[in-house]
């Protein structure tokens, strides 16, 4: 059987830094549950320490959300640990993310830390979460940028404290396919003993600043690593993260090629992604990979001509696989009534408070007998209702 490559979503954390978004507790807990359902393996849920609001929200997606491990940030700082502790415990299957810069830019210019300091750091902090929780996931912060000597120094640390995952992180988006996926091979290598021991997985977590993070995340995958840390429409800071999708359809699409597979649940990435460009308010690219508008439209005389003949002329993937609704589809009887008035504002309704809480109401009972609600159900809807009161 093909190894197994464990997809880490950081939608909610990492996704939720991206410029423009921004979710509320309700709007996380809809976006996790929807990830449970595409079964991702791990959800990094918050940064507990950085507000009240994402602490709570953590601790509520730990509480209600069965099936993958959930995860929360925290610094190499005990306060942090302790917090994110306090969120993710409630969870069957806690995990607790430790990070610490290990680049020179940053240990000098940001942390002010010598090499000694930030191993000691690593040492004691990575023990001290060690002793709250059994699953602790370390990363070196800005690893494409550290000394290779010192990145190595770094991990065995962690690994010889008690953390099982480590993750290396192109965390500005400087790294290269190739010599990314050098580096995870260098790790492999110079630790082989000790990975081996302490069943160590190895992690990416790679920014897409030069548009590289799907492919060096398969990089590093080609290389030995085992999770991919990744977001729902790649969003996250600056120009996003590896995108989930996208990685995961490299490895189905080619599974001749890399020979791996992965626990998601497939039919769920269309509908995921059309949640998480609702609630967070950042539209999907037209011909964006796998869930922009265009991804499978042929316009072209030539490749319709070859598409009547037989789909797979040009056809690499059929939308059904990824559970494609066409163009209508919108939200789930979760949904908030946020996303619903959008939706009305986009086509020209401006109805007000009470109004629309009615139509949020409707749509709430039609989501009962009716699996998904489409673009039309909502304004279908509207339109009685404008009728109705003339
Ligand atoms: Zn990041």
């Amino acid at each position: 059987m093909a190894e197994k490559v464990l997809i880490f979503d950081t939608t909610l954390r990492d996704g939720e830094q991206s410029p423009g978004a921004s979710l509320n507790k309700q709007e996380k807990l809809i976006i996790a549950r929807q990830l449970a359902k595409l079964n991702v393996d791990i959800i990094e849920a918050g940064f507990p320490v950085s507000s009240n609001d994402d602490f709570e929200a953590v601790k509520q997606i730990a509480m209600q959300i069965k099936g993958p491990v959930i995860c929360g940030l925290a610094r190499t700082i005990k306060k942090d640990i302790d917090r994110t502790w306090e969120a993710v415990k409630y969870s069957d299957k806690p995990r607790i993310h430790v990070f610490v810069a290990t680049s020179k830019i940053h240990m000098d210019k940001k942390l002010k830390k010598t090499e000694q300091e930030i191993i000691e750091m690593i040492k004691e902090m990575i023990a001290y979460a060690k002793s709250l929780c059994p699953d602790i996931e370390f990363s070196p912060e800005d690893a494409s940028r550290t000394d290779a000597g010192f990145m190595i120094k770094a991990i065995e640390t962690a690994i010889k404290s008690g953390a099982t995952t480590i993750n290396i992180p192109d965390t500005v988006g400087y790294a290269e396919p190739e010599e990314f996926g050098k580096r995870i091979k260098l790790v492999l290598e110079k630790l082989k003993d000790l990975i081996i021991k302490k069943n160590v997985v190895i992690s990416v977590h790679c920014h897409n600043d030069l548009g590289n993070a799907v492919a060096n995340s398969l990089a590093a995958v080609r290389a030995g690593a085992r999770q991919v840390e990744c977001t729902i429409n790649g969003i996250g800071e600056r120009a996003g993260n590896c995108a989930l999708e996208e990685v995961v359809m490299n490895l189905e699409t080619r599974k001749d090629y890399f020979n791996l597979e992965t626990n998601i649940n497939i039919k769920e990435i269309f509908k995921t992604s059309k949640i998480v460009s609702e609630l967070t308010n950042l539209e999907v690219q037209r011909n964006k990979a796998i869930v922009g508008r265009n991804a499978f439209a042929h316009e072209a005389g030539i490749h319709q001509h070859g598409m009547i003949k037989d789909k797979s002329t040009y056809e690499i993937m059929v939308p059904e696989d990824v559970g494609w609704l066409g163009e209508s589809f919108v939200i789930g009887k979760h949904s908030g009534k946020n996303a619903i008035e959008k939706i009305l504002k986009e086509n020209g309704y401006d109805f007000e408070e009470a109004k629309i809480r009615e139509i949020t109401k409707k749509l709430k009972e039609l989501a009962d007998i009716k699996k998904d609600i489409l673009k039309k159900d909502i304004l279908e809807i509207a339109n009685n209702l404008n009728k109705k009161t003339g």
